[in-house]
């Protein structure tokens, strides 16, 4: 009988052994199952985040493009009126602030329109594409220069006096003269320019660009392909 109790034993503490085995087997798998789960979720967790990274960093691309299309002139790549005006108003208070000499200058292409009638509108752009890169080269980097609309555009000069201010013009109006357009062969890249200067002045920006329409004037009715100067009222009184 003492055998059998033996044996009894031995058999329960067998089975309690099997049991804990099972037990273990079935805590290794929960636990390998729960591993699983958390990597998929980190794995999924990391996907979104960068899907999210990826969408905000294209909404931040196109808010720039877009706020750089609200400012630019979409043929030649120079600042648009709206902004060029703006910018032109601040260097006017700059040149307030910290008296020195400033230049508003407008100027307007030659014959522009025979070119169109001539060549057409695409050769009529290109004139204006090609001007545009012409005075981005010549001009420094730091002068506003912006397409004032049609074939007329807007250059301002801050700290230039009237012979530094010339001396700019003339480079363009050579550097514009030697271009041959593909388009237009025949047609010559010339303007003409009124400039007014500003110094010490009480004029607003408004009525220095009323001159300077003033002055162009006068450029074309001399003959185009020249440069005349005025100087702004307030100033000749100092
Ligand atoms: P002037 O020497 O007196 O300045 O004469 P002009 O022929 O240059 O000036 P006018 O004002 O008679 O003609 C300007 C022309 O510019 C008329 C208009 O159709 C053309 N134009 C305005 N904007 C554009 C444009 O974006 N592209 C093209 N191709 N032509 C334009
Ligand atoms: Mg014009
Ligand atoms: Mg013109």
């Amino acid at each position: 009988s003492s055998t059998r109790a033996r044996n009894n034993r031995l058999f329960q503490s067998r089975f309690r052994v099997e049991q804990l085995e099972q037990h273990l087997e079935l805590k290794a798998r929960e636990t390998m199952e729960k591993n699983q789960r958390n990597r998929i979720l980190l794995i999924t967790g990391l996907v979104v985040l960068a899907l999210l990274s990826v969408i905000v960093i294209i909404l931040i691309r196109y808010q720039r493009l877009y706020r750089q299309m609200a400012f630019m002139d979409l043929l030649t790549g120079l600042p648009n009126r709206r902004y060029t005006e703006v910018r032109a108003q601040e260097v006017l208070e700059q040149a307030r602030a910290r008296p020195q000499p400033l230049h508003i200058v407008l100027l307007d292409l030659d014959h522009f329109k025979t070119c169109n009638d001539r060549y057409g509108h695409d050769a009529g752009d290109e004139a204006l594409r090609r001007f545009a890169y012409v005075a981005k080269n010549v001009i420094r980097p730091g002068d506003l220069f912006g397409r004032w609309g049609g074939e007329e555009f807007l250059l301002v000069l801050l700290g230039t006096d009237r012979n530094a201010a010339s001396a700019v013009l003339d480079r363009l109006r050579s550097a514009a003269a030697a271009e041959r357009l593909k388009l237009a062969p025949d047609y010559l890249l010339q303007f003409s320019a009124g400039a007014v200067e500003f110094w010490h002045g009480t004029e607003q920006f408004n009525e220095l660009l009323t001159m300077a329409d003033q002055a162009l004037y006068q450029a074309k009715s001399e003959g185009r392909n020249r440069s005349c100067f005025i100087t702004a009222k307030s100033q000749e009184q100092n």
